[in-house]
């Protein structure tokens, strides 16, 4: 059985051959993406895994299937990027890993809130340049401020469980409230109400059409001056170029962003003897307020062991034609 694996980098061929010790595949690893144009290079692939940025589009997955290709395995949550319909009338069934690590983002999530409330970013470089002085780096306690989890799921679960050890008040937003989160204490409020009372919003819900841009120029305008948001879900749910304008206004504080609209053009390259040519990005990245994150917040041992463990779990079960409970209906 043939594996094409799309978009790998050194740790994901270290860790998907590491497991497949196990199941003895043929993996065939590509360093490029996924799209219309290289869905050629799957020839004699039983199964193609592909990430976050990966093409699932209907002609991509027109070439899969002309190829015999049965499975598209994605190695992470979201699936925004596949064409699920096309892929039902095509015969090739979309699996993924739901959960492989929710801790590994909730902590980076925090580890973006603290870092950009303490200026942890700026006080590196200046005391790498024996600058010590304490001038704008004031920040605040999270102790008794008041966080606002968008989407209660498993990582916005994970989330909560961190703020809530600082102490913090905890407002949720889910269509469908989650006991673990109320369990938590965490107080589930309309949009509205938690924009306007949050200190720190964090994202955590999966981008779908009806969310593109959830965070733009009107929600903004309705949250608490000098708000601190961080997005570790999805770019497309934050309007990068709304959040300039909030951020010259002083409306929002703070920015972490670990996903972004036009990451797919960027990240997880390294482009640093390349003229960017993303005005957004750029200007966004010119702010001192404003931390990137290149999509590694699910980026650790456990993740990336787990991510593995899973993805081919699900090739192994759909093969043998076992029940896989991790497969996409459209
Ligand atoms: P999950 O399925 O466990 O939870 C998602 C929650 O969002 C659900 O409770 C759902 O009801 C809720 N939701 C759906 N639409 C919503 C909306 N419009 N508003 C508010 N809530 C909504 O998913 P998860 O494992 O917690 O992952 C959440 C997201 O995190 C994924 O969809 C993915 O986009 C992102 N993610 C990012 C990384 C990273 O490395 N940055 C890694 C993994 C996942």
């Amino acid at each position: 059985m043939k594996v094409a694996v799309y978009s790998t980098k050194n740790y994901d061929r270290k860790y998907l051959e590491l497991v497949n010790e196990h199941y003895g595949y043929e993996l065939e690893f590509f360093d490029f993406l996924l799209t219309p144009q290289t869905a050629k290079t799957a020839i004699g692939a039983d199964a193609v895994c592909i990430f976050v940025n990966d093409e699932g589009s209907r002609e991509v997955l027109q070439e899969l299937a002309a190829l015999g290709v049965k499975t598209l395995a994605l190695r992470c949550a979201g699936f925004n990027n596949v064409d699920l319909e096309a892929a039902k009338s095509l015969g090739i069934s979309v699996v993924r890993v739901p959960a492989y690590s929710p801790e590994a983002v909730a902590e980076h999530a925090v580890g973006m809130m603290l870092c950009l409330n303490r200026h942890i970013h700026r006080a590196y470089q200046r005391t790498r340049e024996a600058n010590f002085s304490l001038e704008g780096l004031i920040g605040f306690n999270m102790y008794q401020r008041t966080a606002g989890i968008i989407g209660t799921g498993k990582i916005g679960v994970a989330t909560m469980r961190i703020l809530k050890g600082f102490g913090m008040r905890i407002l949720a937003y889910d269509p469908y409230p989650s006991p673990l989160a109320l369990e938590l204490g965490a107080e589930y409020v309309d949009l509205d109400t938690l924009y306007a009372e949050s200190d720190v919003i964090s994202l955590h819900c999966p981008l779908t059409p009806e969310n593109h841009h959830l965070l733009n120029a009107h929600s903004f305008a309705k949250m608490k001056d000098g708000v601190m948001i961080v997005n570790t879900s999805r770019g497309a749910l934050l309007d990068a170029t709304a959040a300039i304008d909030a951020l010259k206004k002083q409306k929002i504080g703070a920015l972490g962003m670990d996903v972004y609209e036009n990451e797919r053009d960027l990240f997880f390259e390294d482009n640093s003897n390349e003229v960017i040519l993303d005005d957004v990005f750029r200007r966004l990245s010119s702010c001192h307020n404003v931390l990137f994150t290149g999509h590694q917040a699910f980026l650790t041992s456990d993740a990336l062991t787990s991510i593995s463990e899973t993805t081919l779990m699900n090739i192994d079960q759909l093969s043998k034609g076992v029940t896989c409970p991790n497969i996409l209906t459209a």
